[in-house]
């Protein structure tokens, strides 16, 4: 067997393997599963030369029980990020906020949370989705961004529709954007699926939001090829620091996350907390490219 396939093979098994072992393989992804575990994680991003994003986890409410706590989590955490003065902001997926049973009622939850976030002077990042959800959150950022200049988005190169998306956005309003690969299993149709064909499509995203006046992008990858390729662009472009981040998962990559702060550019650092941190998790052990063997190693020597 080819050894993607054993990656593939393995990763299908995830659903099986015991909650206690996968979160002892991604507690280095998750401050911790209380607000004050990020906060104190974000002390020390912030003692490293990085700013902040706080994500508390969740996704996919199904009931207003759930919006309500994560709302009123959210606002627990933008006062706490403000009374703590750390560097921060908050990331929030729109599915948490009830995007899936009612659009109105996310609007209205995300008009309190960006109305608190502006009060506080803290920017909010709309974390994308798969691509079920593209359009309706595309469509709430085109409008909250008219009322609120603390909000801003995120673009996947994974998908064939982003060149689009973004000649639309920076051609109506001002456009903050995080760029991204995209993280969710895409059918070929709507999505590039050859990893050469999403670089190339990042790089080019990037340039055109450069060129196209963004006014400021987040390049969130880990990818050392993509952050090659996003400094020659800085540089030939003279892209201004106050107009690009690099942005990194807690987590991942630190190396080269110190490489480029030692080098000047500003970067963020994505600060994920809650109880509910399962998904979450799958989805970074998915793209831990040494994960496989150690999941083998301890399924076998601990049960
Ligand atoms: C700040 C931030 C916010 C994001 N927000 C979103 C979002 O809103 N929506 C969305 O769809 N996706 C989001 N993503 C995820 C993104 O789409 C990619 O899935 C993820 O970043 C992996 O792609 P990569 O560009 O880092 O390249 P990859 O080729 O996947 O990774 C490059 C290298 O990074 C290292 N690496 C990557 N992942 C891991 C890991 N889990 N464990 C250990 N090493 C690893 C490895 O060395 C790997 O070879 C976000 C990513 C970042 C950094």
């Amino acid at each position: 067997m080819s050894s993607s396939l054993f990656h593939r093979a393995v990763i299908g098994t995830m659903p099986y393997v015991p909650r206690p072992l996968i979160w002892r393989f991604s507690r280095r992804y998750i401050a911790g599963t209380h607000l004050q575990d990020a906060c104190k994680t974000v002390e020390q991003v912030n003692a490293a030369g990085c700013t902040g994003t706080i994500d508390v986890l969740g996704e996919d409410s199904t009931s207003e029980e759930q919006v309500v706590a994560a709302v009123d989590l959210y606002l627990q955490t933008i006062r706490e990020i403000h009374s703590a003065s750390l560097d921060c902001g908050v990331s929030v997926k729109l599915s948490e906020m009830g995007l899936r049973f009612s659009v109105a009622r996310c609007r209205e939850a995300m008009l309190v949370l960006l109305a608190a976030a502006r009060e506080h002077g803290l920017f909010v990042r709309i974390d994308m989705e798969d691509s079920s959800v593209t359009s309706p959150t595309l469509e709430i950022y085109r409008d909250f961004r008219t009322q609120f200049d603390n909000v801003g988005i995120v673009i996947q190169s994974c998908l064939r529709r982003s060149e689009q998306d973004v000649a639309e956005l920076l051609a109506s309003g001002p456009t903050d954007v995080r760029l991204c690969k995209g993280i969710y299993v895409e059918p070929e149709e709507i999505a590039f699926c050859d990893a050469d064909e999403i670089r190339d499509s990042f790089s080019e995203l990037l340039e055109q939001l450069f060129a196209g006046g963004a006014r400021r992008v987040g390049i969130a990858t880990h990818d050392p090829i993509l952050v090659t390729r996003a400094e020659d662009l800085i540089g030939t472009m003279g892209v201004e620091k106050d107009r690009y981040e690099f942005q990194m998962l807690l987590g991942v990559a630190g190396t080269l996350r110190r490489k480029l702060v030692a080098k000047g550019h500003p970067l963020r650092v994505y600060v994920p907390f809650g109880e509910l941190w399962y998904n979450y998790s799958i989805r970074r052990l998915r793209e831990n490219p040494h994960i496989v063997g150690h999941i083998i190693k301890n399924l076998f020597t601990h049960h």
